[in-house]
């Protein structure tokens, strides 16, 4: 309530100015549902124009939609016209919109009657298509007939499923049958907007019903290298099942159980950024690794502590072992280890060409990396005496 609260004096200035403006969308359903809210969206029968004309504040983001941010108290508010969207091209959304003036009109184009709600800035709501009944009865429904709506924008039906997900909510049977006879119309939906979803699925509460949804729907069919790979969706969708795995780690654990390489290939596909895929990568590497061998100092240093914990998070899943003593015993080797980076080796390359009287040359860093990993493993202390003692001998 916090945060509408804080809003609030936004919408009285629209008011004031003679409009209409409401709290629409995800922050009033996560209020309903009494979840944390993150922010809060704003719908208003100002059109753009006559939005910036009240607020000294603004700038544009996707005007041409009809979103404007409005700055207030140093925040940002994501502030949207009514609107309608009547020319669907493509079974994608619409190029163009419409700005009008009804709240009703607004609500209607939503995708599920739990995102259909608005209310003022005094808590009253308004609520034609019993959204919150729904939410009540945990129902994911279409705002009207679910074929329709889903021939209008595709991309619903991955928005379904990824609430199924976040809300552990179920889909309303007519909604499901849609999705399940329309599945291929995703096809035609970019796919930076079905990564964007798909991501929210993965790191929902009830991501493993979700992942089987996706499968038993047919929609994986339609999503980048899935089609092959309903097992192993499945699969990953058990191991995964009440345990505590980032949304990198469910891919890594993903793409072991496919046994596809490249893996930047397939990634690309789905245009995850390159850090993320680097990631990923490295789990899958460091766990094929410690499909053969134990943690060591050394182990541990070179994968890092952040991919060293989250390759057992993911041994210990697939191999269905317990997994708090394992993350602390590698954690407790982390804080053993004499250094956590080379740059903190107490010898540089200049002590080594002083101490060889030899001039600089691709043998310095040979020279260090010996170096680095006898300080890793304990063989030479980490101080310039001892270290040059060692090389010297
Ligand atoms: P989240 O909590 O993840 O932000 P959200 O419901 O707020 O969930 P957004 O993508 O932020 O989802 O969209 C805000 C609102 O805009 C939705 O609640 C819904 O009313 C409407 N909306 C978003 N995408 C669509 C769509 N493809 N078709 C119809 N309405 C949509
Ligand atoms: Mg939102």
């Amino acid at each position: 309530m916090e945060k509408f609260k804080k809003a609030a004096p936004i919408l009285e200035k629209i008011e004031q100015a003679g409009f209409e403006a409401y709290f629409v969308g995800g922050s009033v359903r996560d209020y309903l549902l009494n979840k944390p809210i993150e922010d809060v969206d704003i719908a208003t029968s100002a059109f753009p124009e006559e939005i910036k004309q009240i607020f000294p504040k603004t700038f544009d983001v996707g005007i041409e939609h009809g979103t404007v941010i409005v700055v207030y108290c140093g925040e940002n508010y994501e502030i949207t016209t009514f609107r309608t969207e009547d020319e669907y091209v493509d079974f994608r959304r619409p190029k163009e919109v419409t700005f009008i003036r009804s709240l009703e009109e607004d609500l209607k184009r939503r995708d599920f009657t739990m995102n259909a709600i608005a209310m003022t800035k005094d808590g009253a709501l308004i609520d034609p298509y019993n959204g919150q009944e729904d939410i009540k009865d945990k129902i994911i429904c279409t705002v009207g007939n679910a074929e329709d709506r889903f021939n209008e924008d595709a991309l619903r039906m991955m928005r379904g499923v990824r609430f199924v997900s976040q809300l552990s909510f179920t889909l309303d049977k007519k909604t499901y049958k849609a999705i399940k006879r329309l599945a291929p119309l995703l096809q035609h939906i970019s796919i930076e907007r079905i990564y964007i979803e798909f991501m929210k699925l993965l790191k929902g509460e009830n991501r493993s019903k979700a992942l089987e949804l996706i499968v038993e729907s047919n929609l994986y069919q339609y999503l980048p290298g899935f089609a092959e790979y309903s097992k192993e969706i499945n699969e990953t969708a058990r191991i995964i099942e009440n345990k505590y795995l980032n949304e990198l780690e469910v891919w890594a654990i993903f793409l072991i159980s496919i046994e596809k390489e490249p893996t930047e290939n397939f990634l690309r596909k789905w245009k995850m950024p390159v850090k993320m895929i680097r990631k990923i990568n490295q789990m899958i590497q460091a766990f094929k690794k410690r499909e053969t061998e134990e943690w060591t100092k050394e182990a541990i240093y070179y994968t890092g502590l952040d991919t060293a914990l989250s390759t057992e998070r993911i041994y210990c899943a697939m191999h269905e072992i317990e997994v708090s003593p394992r993350i602390d015993k590698i954690q407790q080797i982390y804080n053993t280890l004499p250094i956590k980076h080379r740059n903190e080796l107490a010898v540089n390359g200049n002590d080594l060409m002083k101490w060889v009287k030899r001039n600089s040359g691709p043998w310095i860093r040979d020279a260090l990396e010996k170096i680095e990993v006898a300080v890793v493993r304990g063989e030479v202390r980490n101080d310039k005496e001892h270290i040059k003692e060692w090389f010297n001998s």
